[in-house]
């Protein structure tokens, strides 16, 4: 059990959120992410959000790992593969599904007229 899960389990109206303070790098490393990683994870339009997998109010220590982000183009793609239609929920397997969704995309049928 991680700290902040315990503080949440022994005072739950304990705002965890206020505790833990953003990283100075956060702006860096969101742009080098999206250098790196152009496209958006579930199409293949333009990357502009950065997204953690894991909410930095669950797992802080999570904020920069390169392997907790991922890219999305515009709301519709971050809420529904990020968190799953609601900003307060997440997405654990936001990689695997956006992988699959992206697959299926280029994939995809050709429409026939
Ligand atoms: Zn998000
Ligand atoms: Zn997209």
């Amino acid at each position: 059990m991680n700290i902040f899960k315990l503080l949440q389990f022994i005072a739950p109206t304990f705002h965890i959120k206020d505790q833990a303070k953003r990283s100075n790098q956060w702006n860096k490393i969101r742009k080098q992410y999206l250098k790196e990683h152009p496209q958006c994870a579930v199409c293949f339009k333009k990357a502009k959000i950065v997204h953690h997998i894991t909410p930095f109010h669950i797992d802080p220590s999570k904020e920069l790992d390169p392997n907790n982000l991922i890219g999305f183009c515009e709301t519709q793609h971050h809420i529904l593969f990020g968190h799953l239609m609601h900003w307060k929920s997440y997405n654990e397997k936001g990689i695997e599904d956006s992988i699959h969704m992206k697959n299926q995309i280029a994939n995809r049928p050709n429409i026939v007229i």
